[in-house]
């Protein structure tokens, strides 16, 4: 049986609460999504047909502000991803302090069995449909798993359409730009959106190993899409040795370390992680000074990516890959979740008792939702921030927000998710409190 998310999600939640004797309403508030919505897509596909697609969005909570989340992209997606998905979402806002609450979309489907043509329809048929409940105030998503710029490029601009038809007037810009954020750069988007939650990760990181009196390391990566790459990048950038990586294909294992351009320029020619034209090619070694490098590098069974004896090991997919069934054999000293529900509270009680440090996706990953914040802000502000500005705005809330997650951990002598927990259900407690 697959772990259900929200079950897990809840599991988390049951922790923080008993941790500070939380009141049983807000705890029912807080277990609930405030809305589910469930749409039924057509499309017409290239062939002339109609195809119907699953869609979902779930509104957790609005309690500290608009519903903010992703929209995914995905075969397997289902309600109950969603709606945990959308919890973590108003818990994440929350950890970071931005003024946002918590919701997500998806939609069952696999986006790279269609054309370009029918993407864009059924993402512009996403946009219509949930045009009436979506607003700069109201309901903001913005890129998650195989979603991208251009996908939120034609939902504003369908949202729009559909509202001033609706309407029948012209819409300002503030009122339909920062209806979804995760744009492209001429579009309204924000500078450093695009790597923003792989480096808020990084802030966080160097927060935690100042905190832990560790150096920088070997890392493990699992996931090469916009988060894995980007973290590979930047800490190979500053210094980390990226021992291996992995995406949906296969997993590249280098005991001298890989360079992520390179693995990416393979990706983009063969479709999955790689560095050895020579391979491709049908030869067994490189010549050395040739842009190939074969040496030390082979690849390794996916599963087995997760537990390399590395000192950090980011899982930068999807849920549930860090399992009971695992979790035993894990080597790493910190975990830095880049994915959303990478662990199970089963893992989490192993990983505790071998004290490895999790740096929980709610806080590890909230650099990407908190740059999304960010533009939403210029959007409604009419500004363009520099990608300089973005950056010195992330980095002292990242750090903040660790430094907080980790001084509660201690007070209340618990590990990172719980206190991250701890903090963000406080604040929404206090928000909570506050409406009613
Ligand atoms: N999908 C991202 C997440 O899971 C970003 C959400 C956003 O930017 O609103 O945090």
């Amino acid at each position: 049986m697959p772990q259900n998310p929200h079950q897990n999600a809840l599991k988390q939640l049951e922790d923080v609460a008993k941790k500070i004797k939380l009141d049983k309403e807000i705890f029912e508030i807080l277990s609930k999504p405030q809305r589910i919505i469930m749409m039924q897509i057509p499309v017409k596909m290239d062939s002339g047909k109609i195809q119907i697609f699953e869609a979902y969005r779930v509104e957790h909570n609005n309690a500290r502000g608009p519903y903010k989340g992703g929209i995914r992209y995905f075969p397997q997606v289902d309600l109950n991803e969603v709606k945990a998905l959308a919890h973590w979402m108003s818990l994440k806002c929350a950890v970071t302090g931005i003024p946002m609450g918590g919701g997500k979309g998806g939609i069952t489907v696999d986006p790279h069995k269609l054309s370009s043509g029918e993407l864009e329809r059924l993402s512009r048929g996403f946009a219509r449909a949930a045009a009436d409940f979506l607003g700069p105030e109201k309901d903001v998503p913005a890129p998650d798993v195989y979603t991208n710029s251009q996908i939120m490029d034609w939902m504003v601009d369908e949202y729009k359409k559909t509202k001033e038809k609706q309407l029948k007037r012209k819409l300002k810009k503030s009122e339909y730009l920062p209806t979804l954020t995760g744009k492209s750069l001429g579009n309204g988007g924000s500078k450093g959106r695009d790597i923003a939650t792989a480096q808020g990760g990084v802030f966080v990181l160097d927060e935690a190993l100042k905190a832990l009196k560790k150096k920088k390391g070997t890392v493990a990566i699992q996931g090469f899409g916009n988060a894995g790459y980007v973290a590979a990048k930047l800490l190979h950038d500053k210094g980390f040795k990226i021992v291996a990586v992995s995406d949906s294909r296969k997993a590249l294992y280098c005991a001298d370390g890989l360079d992520p351009d390179k693995v990416m320029k393979y990706k983009e020619k063969f479709g999955t992680v790689g560095l050895c034209d020579c391979k491709a090619s049908g030869k067994k070694t490189c010549k050395s000074g040739s842009s190939c490098n074969c040496q030390g590098c082979k690849y390794i069974p996916q599963n087995k990516i997760l537990t390399l004896d590395v000192d950090v090991l980011i899982p930068a997919a999807l849920e549930n890959q860090i399992t009971k069934a695992n979790a035993n054999k894990v080597k790493a000293d910190i975990i830095l979740e880049l994915a959303n529900g990478p662990t199970t509270p089963e893992a989490d009680v192993i990983l505790r008792r071998k004290k490895i440090t999790a740096i929980p996706d709610i806080l590890a990953n909230a650099g990407g939702v908190t740059v999304s914040y960010f533009e939403w802000y210029q959007n409604m502000k009419n500004e363009k921030w520099s990608e300089d500005k973005v950056a010195r705005k992330l980095s002292p809330l990242m750090r903040q927000s660790f430094r907080e997650v980790y001084k509660l951990a201690k007070k209340y002598k618990t590990d990172l998710r719980t206190g991250a927990g701890i903090l963000a259900v406080k604040r929404l407690e206090e928000a909570i409190k506050k409406q009613s």
